[in-house]
């Protein structure tokens, strides 16, 4: 009795500990078995993220493609942006990447194209320059690479990252400015497979750690993170469950009902049931336990199926010794493989006995070392069709650390290829011709200069046509297009098919024969392409004449690489056309010293304009009957400290073909433009101060803008200058020459055409350009009166401009017989020796101060008889 009363007491002693122990234990139990939820629930969507980040970088590298193929569309054709063409290629873009909005081009950083053009109007003319825009523009340009900026917000749109990505013009040499792409975040991690889909929120950070707008709550939530690899840097992918983390309550684990459980059978029978007690107890807990796997797993899968099953690229799930484990629907839709003819193998990209376009084994040791790989291969289809697919490949680590799974992600990217592809023929080739454009042409030359020996050389020849821009001008772009096109079909027929010839520009062709062991043979093509270029082409019902002029280097012998080649191929070009053209000149060392000569006079020139040493004189231009001066043509004179006085003739043309024109276009405006105001403060009546302006300066600088930048506190009325241009200027490209000469005259100033009847306007032409003065070219006056062909071509010029409503000016006028003819032809105002000649400012100044206040005490030179019927300008 007492034995039994003392183990009862003894049992119910020890019953109140040990029930307490049980407790506690079933709470620790409860509390690992948390953990090891919350690690199963993160490795769930870690495995969901990997294939977001996956598709993700997938759609930016595609975007990335896109964007580098507009870009070299705007490089291979030198910088001029046609805009048809960059909206035609953007329209495909944003068709096939729902995610962009927009894109634009802003050549020198400013915006001045976008696609679509509705919606976008506020972003024309906004500034991406490095030193006034954002830093990503600076970056892109620095990096000679795309970057993706910082986050900008859209209007009305929510978030977007724009791709900046810079693009070099003139043989990469030149930055051009930027192509923009943007992108609104929230469809591009949609189109990443984030959402509702795959149960995930999904949230990204640059590498500045800036997160987007509304996206930083998932931040906040204890996410799980990985790097993503966008264009300019590593950014950070972040996500949660949409429904958050799933924390049980400390009651709901199986482990406190086990504890429990254990205490009230521990104070009941403690010693009697303690080995029923650890075996019901093991029983529960192994049952929980499994329980609560299963539902851990079946959550797991649920979210990871639905970013599975809902993915519209093939996902292969593997396991560690890469044997498919699933695939899903998407797989075989792509494919047209069952997953049940899958299962168990291994994908044939990573069967080294299989080929896919890429070393199997370097995939596979990459994946072992860094537990990724990503890349392009070419995939089988069920059909044996091959395919290009985007792989990406990722290590799925186990809550262990170790790996567990790997997950291939693979974008069927045929669209994008055919896009790319077309794209590639955009940039390489030009359209009108369909020969290889400058860019493919520099490629295939570097090619076959390294394949050339001196047994087997290489001959680069660079063809100039003479008389084309006349055909253009005569008849029209389209016979001009049509004339470029049998002059490439001429070509092609003229060398053999390993040949390459290319349309490097306008009227710039070359050939590469490769593959020569007689420069006879170089000799012979020369003359043929000479030969079938001399025979007319016709075109329509209109016969036409052009010849060329061919320059030819030969490598090794002239030239061991491109640049050189190219350089003694022009200089041959250069002295075939000065030796009378429709011939061929081989390459010569003394060709070179020409050219070096015209590099140490560049040279010498721009330590000039640094040093101030040029300097702008005047020639008045007179009333031909009263003889008065109505303004004076602003002459710009070097005073080299090694030659004296240079005229403009010898270094003009050097400049116009040097970024130095610009430079020296803008001292002459300065010091016209500082006299003229000078003068005007002081009263004296100057008429118009005209300024020449190079072609250069207006096709490919600024002249709006320094115009008006130098122009912006000066006082003197604007009609009282005038900028002279040739009508070169109209060759290139007539409808920017005609929307520049514009914004001149928008700014008050006359336009006037120099040197007119040297080109091939017509009048009727020039009739619809903003322009108002012609200057009729010295070569018409010299033999006035006596030659009649130029007396009738003056007269001409005359009776039309009056018509037409021009001034004009007869320049170069240095007898009284020319003067005579002119007036008594109806020409109002001249310029020539005869009156005046070129004269140093201050000169000029003290030639209006004789005029100004006294006008008749001016020229002492006879006066015409009046005449009526003289036209009035
Ligand atoms: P242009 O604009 O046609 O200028 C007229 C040229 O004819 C001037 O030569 C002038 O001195 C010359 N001239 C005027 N009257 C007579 C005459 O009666 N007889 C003869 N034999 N010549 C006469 P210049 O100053 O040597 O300038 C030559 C060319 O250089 C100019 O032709 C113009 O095309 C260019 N040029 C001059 N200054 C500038 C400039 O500042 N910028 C640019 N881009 N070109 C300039
Ligand atoms: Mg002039
Ligand atoms: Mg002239």
């Amino acid at each position: 009795m007492m034995n039994r009363l003392t183990l009862y007491r003894i049992v119910l002693a020890l019953s109140v500990p040990a029930g307490l122990v049980c407790l506690v234990l079933g709470a620790l139990g409860a509390e690992v078995d948390q953990h090891r939820h919350e690690a199963e629930q993160r490795d769930a969507v870690a495995a969901s993220l990997a294939i977001v980040r996956a598709r993700m970088e997938g759609i930016v590298d595609a975007t990335v493609a896109f964007s580098m193929g507009l870009s070299n569309v705007v490089e291979a054709q030198d910088g001029k942006l046609d805009t048809a063409l960059f909206d035609r290629l953007a329209r495909k873009t944003l068709l096939a990447n729902p995610h962009i909005r927009a894109i634009s081009a802003a050549p020198g950083d400013v915006i001045a194209h976008v696609y679509p053009a509705q919606g976008n109007e506020g972003l024309y003319g906004q500034h991406v320059a490095p030193d006034e825009g954002p830093a990503d523009a600076f970056r892109a340009r620095q990096q000679r690479a795309p970057v993706m900026s910082a986050p900008v917000d859209l209007a009305g749109s929510g978030r977007g990252l724009v791709l900046r990505v810079p693009v070099y013009a003139h043989d990469g040499q030149a930055y051009w400015g930027l192509v923009n792409v943007t992108t609104q975040v929230d469809s591009l991690t949609e189109a990443s497979g984030a959402g509702t889909a795959t149960a995930l929120h999904v949230a990204l950070r640059t590498p500045a750690g800036e997160s987007l707008a509304g996206q930083d709550p998932v931040f906040a939530q204890d996410p799980v993170l990985m790097e993503v690899r966008i264009p300019g840097g590593r950014w950070q992918l972040a996500a949660v469950p949409t429904a958050g983390w799933e924390r049980s309550p400390l009651l709901s684990s199986p482990y406190v009902y086990a504890g429990a459980a254990a205490a009230v059978l521990t104070s009941g029978l403690l010693v009697l049931f303690a080995a029923s007690l650890r075996r019901s107890h093991r029983q529960t807990s192994a049952l929980s336990q499994e329980v609560q796997v299963r539902k851990t797993a079946e959550e797991g899968l649920k979210l990871a199926g639905a970013a599975f099953s809902s993915s519209s690229d093939a996902i292969i799930i593997m396991n560690d010794r890469f044997e498919v484990m699933s695939v899903n629907p998407a797989f075989s839709e792509i494919s047209g493989f069952a997953a049940s003819q899958v299962l168990g193998s291994v994908p044939p990209f990573l069967d080294p006995r299989q080929g896919s376009g890429v070393d199997a084994a370097s995939i596979l040791s990459a994946l072992r070392s860094t537990g990724k790989w990503r890349g392009e291969i070419l995939n089988l289809r069920h059909s044996g069709e091959r395919y290009p697919t985007w792989v990406t490949i990722n290590a799925v680590q186990s809550g262990s650390g170790a790996t567990g799974h790997y997950v291939a992600v693979c974008s069927d990217i045929s669209v994008i290829k055919q896009t790319e592809q077309e794209l590639d023929r955009l940039a390489h080739y030009d359209i009108l011709t369909a020969l290889p454009n400058r860019l493919l042409f520099r490629r295939r030359l570097v090619q076959d200069i390294g394949a050339a020996t001196p047994e087997t050389f290489c001959a680069l020849m660079l063809l100039d046509i003479d008389g084309f821009k006349g055909v253009n001008d005569s008849y029209g772009h389209q016979v001009g297009d049509r004339l470029l096109r049998e002059i490439a079909g001429r070509l092609l027929s003229a060398v053999r098919g390993r040949d390459t010839v290319a349309r490097l520009g306008g009227d710039e062709f070359a050939v590469i024969l490769t593959g020569l062991a007689r420069r006879d043979t170089a000799v012979e093509a020369a003359s043929r392409i000479i030969r079938d270029m001399q025979l007319p082409f016709q075109i329509d019902d209109i016969v036409v004449h052009v010849s060329v002029s061919i320059g030819i280097a030969c490598c090794p012998e002239d030239g061991s690489d491109e640049v050189m080649l190219t350089r003694n191929a022009d200089a041959a070009m250069y002295a075939a056309k000065e030796a009378g053209r429709s011939t061929y000149r081989f390459y010569q060392w003394e060709m070179t010293r020409a050219v070096r000569e015209r590099l140490l006079m560049e040279q010498r020139m721009r330590l000039s304009l640094e040093a101030g040493h040029f300097e702008v004189w005047f020639q008045p231009r007179v009333d031909l009957r009263s003889r008065r001066i109505i303004g004076a043509e602003g002459l710009v004179r070097w005073r080299d400290p090694e030659q004296g006085l240079v005229s403009p003739g010898v270094f003009i043309p050097l400049a116009e073909r040097s970024p130095l024109i610009h430079k020296l276009g803008r001292t002459v405006i300065e010091q016209v433009i500082g006299h003229a105001r000078r003068w005007y403060a002081q009263g004296l009546d100057f008429g118009k101060l005209s300024m020449n302006v190079a072609t250069p300066q207006i096709e490919r600088g600024n002249l709006v803008g320094e115009l008006r930048d130098i122009l912006a506190d000066v006082e003197v009325p604007r009609h009282m200058l005038e900028i002279e241009v040739t009508e070169s200027l109209f060759m290139a490209d007539a409808e920017r020459a005609k929307r520049m000469l514009g914004e001149i005259r928008e700014l008050g100033l006359s336009v006037a055409i120099d040197d007119f009847g040297t080109g091939y306007s017509s009048l009727a032409y020039l009739k619809t350009l903003p322009v108002n003065h012609l200057k009729i070219d010295r070569a018409f006056v010299r033999d006035l009166p006596e030659q009649a062909s130029d007396a009738a071509i003056v007269r001409a010029i005359l009776a039309m401009s009056q018509s037409l409503g021009f001034h004009v000016t007869a320049e170069g006028i240095e007898t009284a017989a020319q003067l005579e003819f002119l007036a008594d032809a109806g020409c109002v105002f001249g310029q020539g020796f005869l009156f005046h000649k070129p004269m140093p400012a201050a000169e000029f100044e003290a030639l209006l101060k004789l005029t100004t206040p006294a006008p008749a005490a001016a020229p002492a030179l006879p006066m015409l008889p009046p005449r009526a019927g003289l036209a009035g300008a």
